[in-house]
């Protein structure tokens, strides 16, 4: 008796069904940075043998998903979920291109004002905080409590852990490139469309809280003697009650500031 053939091979020729095919990406603007070195400047040829979705194709690469602001398969935009099963070219774009003929077609808000920081970016933390930003950032936090308060309190995740970034749970999210924290602000004011919303000396740098103006006789009690002498404006936050004035401290602060401004204007 001769059994059929599928029979006795069922797992080879379901293998055989899925024909293997290759997917060429093109990554634009900066998003090659999350390539190896060496293959940056030059598309991606990937081989798969099954249907994959082209968000799984693209984070293979080393691309996370909240970088991605448009995806062309074959010249045709469409979501993350698309599944590949073709050869097939995948254009992927970065947030904030400008791509006239696909405007509703954009997988990424661009504006978002509330952020949580990743416990290593603490500068940046501090210069968002200063600017008026609403930025939550534990330098202790790990990775579940980071995601725990982006998902409850609806915060873009900053974090230049990209295997974190590519969590389902992202939404919203940016690695900033430089390691320098001024350069990395200016990133964030970019990415997220910020320069009209930026209000320097708002919010406490210690817990984030908004900062009101006080009169002097309020707090003069916890003034330092000369502080009591030489300034007569103050603010106090309304979270941790620490006081603001435009001490030796604000003048760093102030420095810190234009400076982020003028990488900003470059
Ligand atoms: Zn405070």
């Amino acid at each position: 008796m001769q059994l059929p053939s599928s029979t006795l091979t069922p797992t080879r020729e379901s293998r055989i069904d899925v024909k293997p095919f290759t997917v060429r990406l093109n990554l634009h603007g900066d998003l090659d940075f999350f390539l190896r070195s060496g293959a940056r400047g030059r598309g991606v040829e990937r081989s798969l043998g099954e249907k994959t979705s082209v968000k799984d194709v693209i984070e293979a690469c080393g691309v996370p998903h909240p970088e991605v602001g448009l995806i062309l398969v074959n010249r045709q935009p469409v979501d993350f979920r698309y599944a590949i099963a073709n050869d097939a070219n995948v254009e992927v774009y970065p947030v904030g291109t400008s791509y006239p003929n696909f405007k509703d077609k954009r997988l990424q808000v661009v504006r978002h004002v509330r952020f949580v920081v990743d416990g290593h970016l603490g500068k940046l933390a501090r210069d968002l905080r200063l600017l008026g930003f609403d930025v939550a950032y534990d330098s202790q936090a790990d990775d579940r409590q980071l995601l725990g308060i982006m998902d409850r309190e609806n915060r873009a995740l900053l974090t230049r852990d990209r295997r974190l970034l590519m969590h389902a749970v992202v939404n919203t999210g940016y690695c900033p490139r430089s390691q320098n924290a001024e350069e990395q602000t200016v990133e964030v004011i970019r990415r997220f469309d910020l320069v009209g919303s930026i209000a320097p000396f708002t919010r406490c740098l210690r817990c984030n809280a908004p900062l009101r103006k006080v009169p002097k006789a309020e707090v003069i009690e916890r003034l330092e003697p000369l502080t009591k002498i030489y300034y007569e404006r103050f603010l106090c936050c309304t979270g941790c009650e620490q006081i603001y004035w435009a001490g030796s401290h604000f003048s760093k602060l102030q420095k810190r500031l234009d400076q982020i401004r003028v990488n900003f204007a470059a």
